[in-house]
C-alpha cells in the first residue's frame, strides 16, 4: 500500500535516512536539525521532548527523492507524470474501514509533537495536515496542506488563502453550517504534492494522487465526520470549520523566508483522533526546501508546458531555493530565432502569476547552477536588448516588498542567451581536455 511506511522503508533501504537518536525540543531545536540535514536526509528525529511520537521531515526536501515518489527518472517525466495527473485523475476506491489497524484515542492536540519553528513565530502549528473537505451537496472534493496552528486541546486557528477549501467554507458558512474536514498527517509523498499542486477546482487531489500511485490509493470514510482520509495514513483528526468564530493566526514565516501577517481565520474544532499502532509524526520546515519544492514543483511543470507552446526545445526550469520556490525561475531553452527567449520570459509569466524575475538561459547552462546562470548573465545579458520590465501587475503578496494593499508588483524577465547569429565560440565556455578523466585517476574523485 502506498503509505508513509512503505516510502520510509524504501528510503531506508538506500541509505537516505537520518536517525536523530539524541533528544530534541519540539520549540526550535527540531527545526534547527531539520533545516541543517533536509537537503541531504530524510530526518528522523527519534525522541522529541516530551512525546512519545517520534517526528520526520524532509521527505519531499530534494528532486532526487521526489522522482522516487513518482517512481520516475527525471526531472522531464517527473512534470509529464505530474500534468497527465492533473488532466487525468482517477477515482479512488472508498471504503468503510482502513486497511491497517487503528485506535482512536482522546481528543487531545497537546499530545501531539507539533514543532515551533523560528524566533517569532506565533506558537507550534502543524505544517503537514492533508485537510479534506466535500462542497455541502458531495459534488465536489478538495484537498489541501494549511497551517494549523495549535490553539488548546481541541482547536485549531487554520490559514485559509482565499482559494479552494476557502470557498468550500464559505458556501457553507452562508448556510450558517460548518464544513466537515478530516486531517490527515503522514502521508506518501504523492499526496502531499498532488495536494500541493493546485489542480483547478473540482478535480479531487486525491484522484490526482492517485493517478501518480498507479490506481493503488484507497480513501477510508471517516467515522463522525462527511469526509475521507487516505488509507493507511498515521494521524486522522476528523473535525469542523466553525462558521461563526473566527481568531488571530500566526505570526509565522512563509515560503520567502519573512514573516506573513497575522490575520483574522477560522477554527477547526476537532472531534476524533485516530491513530496507527506506533504513529510517526510528519512535519515540514516552513521556508525550508520541502516547503518549497512541494509549493514550486508543480508551478514548474505549468511554466514548462507553457515555454514548450512557444519554443521547440525547453532544457530545464528551476524555480530557485532562494526565491523561496516561487518568485525566481532560471528556464533553459534553445532558440530559433532571438525573439524566442522573451517569448519564453512572457509564457513563464503567465503560467505563474506570482512569478517576479525570470531568466533565460541556453541549453548550456544548468538551470539548477546558479554559478553558471550568474555567468551566462555576466557573459551572454546585453540589458539594452535583453532585460523585460513589466510594471504593476499582479504579484505574489509573500512578496514584502510588492505594494502590501494592491498587491502590485514590477517583473523582470532577463534573457541572458547568446545572439543567435554571433559566433558560437565567443560565448563557449573553456575547457580542461580529459578535466573529469584526471581528477578521477589523481583525486579519486567520481
Ligand atoms: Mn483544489
Amino acid at each position: 500500500m502506498p503509505d508513509l511506511r512503505e516510502f520510509l522503508a524504501e528510503m531506508e533501504k538506500s541509505g537516505e535516512i537520518y536517525r536523530v537518536k539524541g533528544e530534541v525540543s519540539p520549540r526550535f531545536e527540531a527545526a534547527a536539525v531539520i533545516r541543517r540535514l533536509e537537503g541531504k536526509y530524510v530526518v528522523y528525529l527519534e525522541k522529541v521532548k516530551g512525546y512519545s511520537m517520534p517526528v520526520v521531515a524532509g521527505i519531499c526536501a530534494t528532486r532526487e527523492r521526489l522522482n522516487k515518489a513518482l517512481n520516475v527518472s527525471s526531472i522531464e517525466e517527473f512534470y509529464l507524470k505530474l500534468l497527465e495527473a492533473i488532466k487525468k485523475p482517477s477515482k479512488c476506491k472508498r471504503v468503510e474501514e482502513d486497511s491497517v489497524r487503528r485506535v482512536q484515542v482522546e481528543v487531545n492536540l497537546e499530545r501531539l509533537p507539533v514543532l515551533t519553528h523560528y524566533e517569532a513565530d506565533g506558537g507550534p502549528y502543524i505544517t503537514a495536515g492533508l485537510v479534506a473537505a466535500q462542497s455541502i451537496d458531495g459534488e465536489i472534493e478538495n484537498v489541501s496542506i494549511h497551517r494549523l496552528q495549535v490553539l488548546d486541546r481541541k482547536r485549531f486557528a487554520i490559514r485559509l488563502v482565499p482559494r479552494h477549501l476557502y470557498k468550500l467554507y464559505v458556501d457553507a458558512k452562508s448556510r450558517g453550517k460548518p464544513l466537515d474536514v478530516a486531517i490527515a498527517i503522514g502521508v506518501h509523498p504523492a499526496l502531499a504534492l498532488a495536494a500541493s499542486a493546485s489542480p483547478p477546482y473540482g478535480v479531487s487531489e486525491y484522484e490526482v494522487a492517485n493517478r501518480l500511485l498507479g490506481g493503488k490509493l484507497q480513501l477510508v470514510k471517516c467515522g463522525v465526520v462527511e469526509a475521507y482520509f487516505p488509507a493507511g495514513c498515521e494521524i486522522v483528526l476528523e473535525g469542523r470549520i466553525l462558521p461563526d468564530v473566527e481568531v488571530s493566526e500566526g505570526p509565522f514565516a512563509d515560503l520567502t523566508g519573512t514573516y506573513d501577517a497575522v490575520r483574522k481565520q477560522p477554527v477547526v474544532e476537532v472531534l476524533a483522533v485516530h491513530l496507527r499502532e506506533k504513529p510517526v509524526y510528519q512535519a515540514i520546515l516552513p521556508a525550508g526546501l520541502e516547503h518549497k519544492l512541494l509549493m514550486g514543483v508543480g508551478r514548474e511543470a505549468q511554466i514548462w508546458e507553457a515555454v514548450r507552446g512557444v519554443v521547440p526545445k525547453v532544457g530545464g526550469v528551476n524555480l530557485t531555493p532562494a526565491g523561496g520556490g516561487w518568485l525566481h525561475a532560471v528556464i533553459s531553452i534553445q532558440k530559433q530565432v532571438d525573439g524566442d527567449a522573451k517569448n519564453a520570459i512572457m509564457a513563464a509569466f503567465a503560467a505563474h502569476p506570482s512569478l517576479k524575475h525570470v531568466v533565460v538561459v541556453d541549453l548550456d547552462i544548468d538551470v539548477y547552477d546558479l554559478e553558471e546562470v550568474e555567468w551566462a548573465l555576466a557573459t551572454r545579458f546585453q540589458g539594452k536588448k535583453g532585460l523585460l520590465v513589466v510594471e504593476d501587475v499582479r504579484g505574489s503578496t509573500l512578496d514584502p516588498s510588492a505594494d502590501q494593499v494592491t498587491g502590485l508588483t514590477t517583473k523582470i524577465g532577463l534573457d541572458a542567451t547568446r545572439p543567435i547569429d554571433a559566433p558560437e565560440e565567443k560565448f563557449r565556455k573553456v575547457r580542461i581536455p580529459g578535466e573529469e578523466e584526471t581528477l578521477r585517476r589523481v583525486l579519486g574523485e567520481g
